[in-house]
């Protein structure tokens, strides 16, 4: 067994984490103020290849591992979580549907340019109606001829109000209940494809969501993904790999939270001495360090399972579970450390706990992780 990072992803480590800082850093102000993403970091982290960590480099991506994947996610969210969201939803659910089960065509077409930073992707499966429960989704395709009409909704799609093509999930065969689950590439300025609205977020404000709408909207065959209908279990693979991916970015806003926090306590002297001289201070903060070292360790662990080929089903929901609700831990017992500074926007602690909420419930909450290891374990829980 060995522990360490091979060369290669130390390198890519120290390169990530500087572009963060460098040019990441610098926008995030301004970002989570508008509540705008700075679209300008799609061409640049494009040209730089940090849009497609895993994917093979014949189609422009820098053809790393699934561990290279969790470090960038952990050094991106550690500057600024909105903006890391958006890049995991343009650089893995939007995209990796085409590169798992995609048609050469369609890889030509969506997944090179999403690479390059061209064009702007993003993945469409929650309804207004439908979360957690993903069979009741209520979008459907019909068959006319070789095109699709696609109708329905999508809420909460991350980048919903700049995408330049969205993967939508609608029934083409309700009967077969999941399976029956096709997906859809769905190009902007196609007739009946609305905005319904751009949402307000209390976390990740600088990630863009939006309500979607479909009304009728006709969609060439050749934009069904993988040119096949029913692709549901594929879907699942890309939720599943999803889950490591975000629980490496909760490992770095908890790192972030963390940091901030043990400088602070160096600094803040209160009865004459710097608070972290307090036993009470000091064993949380040593609390902090352990619980983000257990996340990594894990997360390393089923990231080095997914490149290994092995099923991780169970794994990557606790690694999910177990990160995500560490960071909102981390980051609360951060915000104590701060006492009344926690709560003066001058200081970034306030924004890594609100973000670090948010993360127990996208990519399936921590209620939904719990029965996925249930069932993994054969316990049926409803
Ligand atoms: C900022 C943000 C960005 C997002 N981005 C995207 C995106 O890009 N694309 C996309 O498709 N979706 C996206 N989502 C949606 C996200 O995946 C869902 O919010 C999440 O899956 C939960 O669904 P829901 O909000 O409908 O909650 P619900 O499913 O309504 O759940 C409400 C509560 O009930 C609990 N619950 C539900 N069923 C069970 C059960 N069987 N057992 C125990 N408890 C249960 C849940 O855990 C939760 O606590 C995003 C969400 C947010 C907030």
């Amino acid at each position: 067994m060995d522990f360490d990072l091979s060369e290669e992803q130390r390198m890519f480590q120290r390169a990530i984490g500087d572009f963060a800082e460098k040019e990441v850093a610098p926008l995030v102000e301004q970002a989570e103020e508008e509540e705008r993403f700075p679209v300008e970091l799609f061409p640049k982290m494009g040209k730089l290849g940090y849009l497609g960590v895993r994917y093979p480099e014949v189609y422009g991506g820098a053809g790393a591992d699934k561990i290279s994947e969790c470090i960038w996610a952990e050094e991106l969210f550690r500057i600024c979580r909105g903006i890391g969201t958006s890049l995991f939803a343009h650089s893995h659910l939007g995209t990796f549907p085409i590169f798992a089960f995609g048609t050469e065509e369609q890889k030509g077409r969506f997944l090179l340019p999403a690479i390059k930073g061209e064009k702007i992707a993003a993945f469409a499966l929650t309804e207004p109606s439908a979360g957690s429960d993903v069979q009741a989704i209520e979008s459907r395709a019909y068959k006319e001829g070789n095109r699709y009409l696609l109708r329905g909704s999508k809420m909460f799609v991350t980048n919903g109000t700049l995408a330049d093509f969205v993967l939508v999930a609608a029934y083409t065969d309700r009967s077969r209940r999941f399976e029956g689950i096709s997906l859809f590439i769905v190009e902007k300025g196609t007739e009946g494809f609305r905005i319904s609205r751009k949402l307000r977020k209390e976390g990740s404000r600088s990630s863009e969501t939006a309500e979607l709408n479909f009304a009728d909207c006709s969609i060439p065959e050749d934009n069904l993904v993988g040119g096949r209908e029913g692709v549901f279990r594929d879907i699942l693979k890309t939720l599943v790999e999803g889950r490591v991916t975000i629980a490496a970015g909760a490992t770095g806003v908890a790192r972030a939270a963390f940091e901030v926090a043990r400088q602070y306590a160096k600094e803040r002297v209160a009865f004459g001495r710097p608070i972290g001289q307090f036993q009470a201070i000091g064993f949380k903060l040593a609390d902090m360090a352990t619980l983000i070292e257990v996340a990594r360790t894990m997360i390393y662990k089923v990231a080095w399972m997914i490149d290994e080929g092995r099923t991780c089903i169970a794994e990557a929901s606790m690694a999910k579970l177990f990160a995500t609700e560490m960071a909102e831990r981390v980051t609360n017992e951060a915000m104590q450390v701060f006492g009344g500074y926690s709560q003066m926007r001058e200081f970034p602690v306030g924004r890594y706990w609100r973000d670090a909420r948010q993360l127990k419930i996208g990519e399936g909450t921590s209620e939904i992780q719990r029965r996925i290891i249930c069932h993994q374990m054969g316990l049926k829980t409803d």
